[in-house]
């Protein structure tokens, strides 16, 4: 079969990237088609949001409904694996207004509001249609997308412009071998949601926790107060070691010895085990594999197709940065196209030049924060604000710190140069030491507290999760 109408822009997936192209396309009166493969809603890691997605969700005309219905985050509270050493890092040390404070989503409700978002805005969304084959070369220079119904049937489809969003299914980048695996970056994830517990640590307020795990392990963990008594808490390993430790517990658990590897993980951790005392887990285990990979810069778009989202890169997700980054790049490549189909293919695809330019830079400097982050012989951030020596240079230190606040905030888009200094200062020991002394005289960086209200951070309106069949 095929469909008769010749959209502007064809999109694969709707997920955050490409339900945020979608809608900003169809603001601006394009005509947009957006192919999905799932049935919403769709279960998907990536729950904690960044302050900088802000703006984004008031152009889409969504923050009031987020702002009633999402758990609120003030900030992100690193700790060492016994819990003993912390830094707390509240974004209202350094922004001040309603976006100091972020938010937590269940992805399955939050995907399924953006994507019905963009239908009512105009877009046109078929689910259940799995993008099987894109031709570039369409006679009339178009696109001309084949998909698979539920049903078994397939459909054509033709667009002036095509955007894959298809996520870590990286549509283009699969059929093209332009996929590469991050070379340091063997790590998987072991996932699942808790009901119960207890709240301590700042996860009342709101609070995203990480811990560090040492050794072999090369990961940490994630606890995220998803909604009021319910806990996303994930665990993130070196594959070397998940190997071994399959070995050592599939004679003991068979099929089950991911559930074992995740529940041995944390019950290692003192925090942890005090946290999930009297807990169940309530979903089953979601398992993520060696997600890290990139694409060169030079792939990501071309004469009438671009990359958005995690189908363009995906780096390990401990900066909590993936949807932000997908979103505010789709917001950037439908400004550039917007720019096409207004003034010209030439004015256009000098946007797009420049949009990437921008997305290549955000994506690099990311990159960076993450190789240090596993660096074993930097500092990590659980100590950054702890230990104490000598205050010189007040105001250098001062700016330094508010750019790690703004590093974890997601300003990577605009100044990641200057943070990539930020970097280069915390791995080097003599001025670690400076930094350190600066830091240790802010009692607040000690505190497991933002010191925002438990009322400000748990929604009036949250939502009610879905029944998901898996
Ligand atoms: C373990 C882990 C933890 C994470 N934690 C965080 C976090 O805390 N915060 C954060 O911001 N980010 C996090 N992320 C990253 C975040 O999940 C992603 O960056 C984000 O979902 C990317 O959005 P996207 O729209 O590009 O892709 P997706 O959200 O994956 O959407 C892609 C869509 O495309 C559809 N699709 C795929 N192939 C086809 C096809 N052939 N035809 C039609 N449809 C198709 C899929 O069904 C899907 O709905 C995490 C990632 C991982 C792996």
């Amino acid at each position: 079969m095929i469909s008769s109408k010749k959209y502007d822009v064809v999109i694969i997936g709707g997920g955050p990237a490409g339900s945020t192209a979608a809608t900003l396309l169809a603001m601006s009166g394009h005509s947009v088609l957006v192919l999905e493969k799932a049935k919403f809603p769709r279960d998907h890691v990536g729950e904690s949001l960044l302050p900088f997605c802000y703006p984004l969700f008031e152009q889409l005309g969504i923050l009031d409904h987020m702002k009633k219905t999402y758990v609120r985050k003030p900030g992100v509270r690193f700790l060492d694996t016994d819990g003993n050493h912390y830094t707390t890092w509240c974004f209202g040390h350094v922004m001040e207004g309603p976006d100091s404070l972020s938010f937590h989503v269940p992805r399955n409700v939050f995907d399924q509001m953006l994507l019905e978002n963009s239908r009512k805005h105009g877009t046109t969304v078929e689910e259940e249609t799995k993008v099987t084959r894109v031709d570039l070369d369409d006679p009339d220079g178009g696109v001309e997308v084949t998909a698979m119904k539920a049903s078994g049937a397939t459909v054509k489809y033709h667009g002036r412009f095509l955007l894959d969003a298809s996520g870590r299914d990286t549509f283009m980048a699969n059929r093209n071998g332009w996929k590469k695996p991050h070379p340091q970056l063997d790590r998987t994830a072991l996932s699942t949601h808790w009901m119960g517990g207890n709240q301590l640590g700042g996860i009342a307020e709101g609070l995203l926790q990480i811990l560090y795990l040492g050794g072999d392990k090369q990961g940490w963990i994630w606890v995220i107060p998803i909604l009021e008594g319910r806990l996303s808490v994930g665990v993130v390993l070196n594959g070397s070691y998940i190997h071994e430790q399959k070995k050592k517990l599939l004679p003991t658990h068979g099929k089950e010895w991911q559930v074992a590897l995740y529940k041995q993980e944390l019950m290692e951790s003192p925090f942890l085990r005090n946290v999930l005392d009297g807990a169940r887990i309530v979903q089953p285990l979601m398992v993520n594999g060696n997600f890290s990979y990139f694409i060169d810069s030079d792939k990501k778009h071309g004469g009438n197709f671009a990359l958005i989202g995690d189908a363009s890169t995906f780096i390990d997700p401990i900066f909590a940065s993936g949807v932000y980054l997908s979103m505010n790049s789709a917001r950037m490549v439908a400004d550039a196209l917007h720019v096409r189909f207004t003034e010209g293919e030439e004015q256009g695809e000098a946007a797009m030049d420049r949009a990437y330019a921008q997305i290549n830079g955000a994506y690099k400097f990311v990159n960076k924060a993450i190789m240090y982050f596993y660096n074993p012989q930097a500092i990590n951030l659980a100590q950054a604000g702890y230990a104490a020596p000598a205050l010189e240079n007040h105001q250098y230190y001062e700016d330094i710190m508010a750019l790690g606040h703004y590093l974890l905030a997601g300003d990577f888009f605009e100044r990641h140069k200057e943070y990539s200094e930020f970097l280069d200062i915390l791995q080097d020991e003599r001025l670690f030491k400076r930094y350190k002394k600066f830091v240790i005289e802010r009692p607040e960086f000690q505190a497991d507290t933002c010191g925002v209200a438990r009322s400000s951070v748990f929604p009036a309106e949250p939502p009610v999760l879905p029944v998901m069949q898996h």
